[in-house]
């Protein structure tokens, strides 16, 4: 890397930390949130993918009997309100930003246009990704992989709600389990491990894209992982 080049980073924030745990979005999380990515932007691009289960997630209502491509229509609308919130927040936070959506929505977002965010980026603007791939039966963190991809980000970092990195078992049944700092997707495939969904896995596995999961707690976090601290658990090829 050239030394005047910044380090550019896709980063993922789930929906039910927007919702602190209810439907709709939390002011004072996303508030404290959005200091923390607005100071790392001043030395890291950063662009970012926002979940929406605090909205609505596809597969639940269709479970309870709505169509599964109309379910996640909705899902992928919710992801647009937490990426204008976000927008705000960051905007009140001093950064300068731009929402790119993948379903048209002029009077509120630009459409997706990859290049067009690569050059926000290079200016210091933060880009979030809304509407996820703009796809039923998609997934936020597939997208987060894809966008990291398409705009030649240096690493995925997935930002979790209640968990700080990958374990050796699901910490919540297990109390021997113990977290993993360091781990290769083929480690990951082999023991079974669930980082990420498998789209999203076998995307960034393939393409040799590191990923960095970590929690968002305590507070300072989201920046150090932005910054490029190896908290939480890294996966490389
Ligand atoms: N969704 C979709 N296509 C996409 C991204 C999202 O259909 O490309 C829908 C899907 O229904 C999903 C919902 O949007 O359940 C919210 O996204 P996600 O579950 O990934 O949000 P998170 O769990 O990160 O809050």
């Amino acid at each position: 890397m050239a030394d005047d080049k910044k380090r550019r980073v896709l980063l993922k924030l789930s929906g039910e930390a927007f919702g602190a745990g209810s439907l709709g979005v939390n002011p004072d999380v996303i508030a404290a949130l959005a200091r923390e990515i607005a100071e790392a932007a001043r030395s890291v691009e950063i662009a970012v993918v926002v979940g929406g289960g605090n909205f609505f997630r596809g597969a639940e209502l269709s479970q309870r009997g709505m169509d599964r491509g109309r379910a996640d229509y909705m899902g992928m609308l919710g992801t647009v309100m937490n990426a204008l919130a976000l927008q705000d927040f960051l905007e009140q936070a001093g950064a300068e930003t731009r929402v790119q959506s993948a379903i048209a929505m002029t009077q509120v977002a630009e459409p997706y246009i990859p290049r067009r965010a690569e050059r926000h980026l290079e200016k210091g603007r933060i880009v979030i990704f809304g509407a996820g791939a703009g796809l039923p039966y998609f997934s936020t963190d597939t997208v987060a992989a894809q966008r990291a991809l398409e705009i030649g980000a240096d690493a995925v970092l997935v930002a979790k709600n209640g968990v700080d990195g990958v374990y050796t078992a699901d910490p919540k049944h297990d109390p021997t389990a113990t977290k993993i700092d360091h781990l290769t997707y083929q480690d990951a495939l082999r023991r079974g491990l669930k980082v990420v969904d498998s789209t999203a896995f076998s995307l960034c596995m393939d393409n040799r894209m590191p990923m960095q999961v970590f929690g968002m707690q305590p507070d300072g976090n989201v920046k150090a992982a932005l910054l490029g601290e190896p908290i939480g658990t890294l996966v490389t090829h």
